[in-house]
């Protein structure tokens, strides 16, 4: 089972469940020594994208910015009350022109996690889960690179999302050249800026067949098949880290972490199990 986890979402974004406390709870029933929650960062209406955008990309399910000190402070309360350790983080997106808006979220945090579920392109907002083609992918990833760029993300959550419904020249959801020539720039981008790359279960919930690998929507076998490849090549480079992007306490330690697990160890994936916090 996972050791420490640093991708974990409370009741502060609406589409998950569990009080940070319910949380902590459990990573202590699991015998985790480290726990970072990492809720999805609060996006201002205001931020580069129409109000159109805005309600398409589930941004009111975002954590308010209202509530996002009463998160930080609850988590400095519960230090104290449990014997594992308790990191600040948040999971935001990046869009274009709002530095100083990451720069304040990261001001008040240990860490914090890139998380593309949407990115500027072709002179709009693209979502991540339906837009992506052979065509733009290269916008999915000069959002990672411009937004690793600020230096200050910590980890790039679910790097092969792109993948999630991507059409190759043929209009198939395929592994192609294209997507395996994004797949080792992003890994070549976070080599060089020393950025987390995440393995994520939460792929699994929404995968139809959970015991065919080439079934799972992410993580994508093609994509860390190829990260093997990379790290049989050059050795202690790239800081490959499992996230369970729990959304509900159980999801700590579930059978979607399980199934990730074996998938590693058959896979031979050398994965960190420590985040290193500055
Ligand atoms: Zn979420
Ligand atoms: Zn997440």
């Amino acid at each position: 089972m996972l050791k420490n986890n640093y991708h974990t979402h409370t009741k502060y974004c609406v589409h998950a469940k569990g009080d940070v406390e319910d949380y902590v709870k459990e990573a202590v029933n699991l015998n985790m020594e480290e726990l970072g929650i990492s809720d999805h960062a609060p996006i201002p209406l205001n931020h580069g994208m129409t109000k159109e955008e805005w309600e398409e990309n589930y941004c009111y399910e975002n954590m308010d910015i209202n509530t996002f000190d009463n998160l930080l402070n609850e988590i400095d309360n519960l230090k104290s009350k449990y014997n594992i350790k308790l990191y600040k983080g948040c999971e935001s997106e990046y869009l274009y022109n709002n530095d100083d808006w990451y720069k304040k979220l990261r001001s008040k945090l240990d860490y914090m996690i890139l998380g593309i579920h949407f990115f500027n392109g072709e002179g709009r907002v693209l979502d991540t889960y339906k837009d992506i083609t052979y065509k733009n992918v290269d916008c999915y990833y000069e959002c990672a690179k411009r937004a690793i760029e600020t230096e200050l993300f910590d980890y790039l959550a679910h790097p092969d999302l792109y993948l999630f419904d991507y059409k190759s020249i043929n209009g198939k959801n395929e592994f192609d050249d294209k997507a395996k020539e994004i797949c080792l720039k992003l890994i070549d981008l976070c080599v060089k800026h020393d950025i987390y790359f995440e393995i994520n279960t939460n792929g699994l919930k929404y995968s139809k067949d959970k015991n065919n690998r080439d079934l799972w929507l992410y993580p994508n076998i093609e994509f860390f098949k190829v990260v093997k490849e990379y790290m049989d090549k050059n050795p202690n480079k790239l800081k490959l880290i499992i996230g369970a992007d729990a959304h509900e306490p159980k999801a700590l330690g579930n059978d979607n972490v399980k199934a990730v697990l074996e998938m590693v160890k058959d896979l031979k994936l050398d994965v960190l199990n420590k985040m290193e916090i500055k």
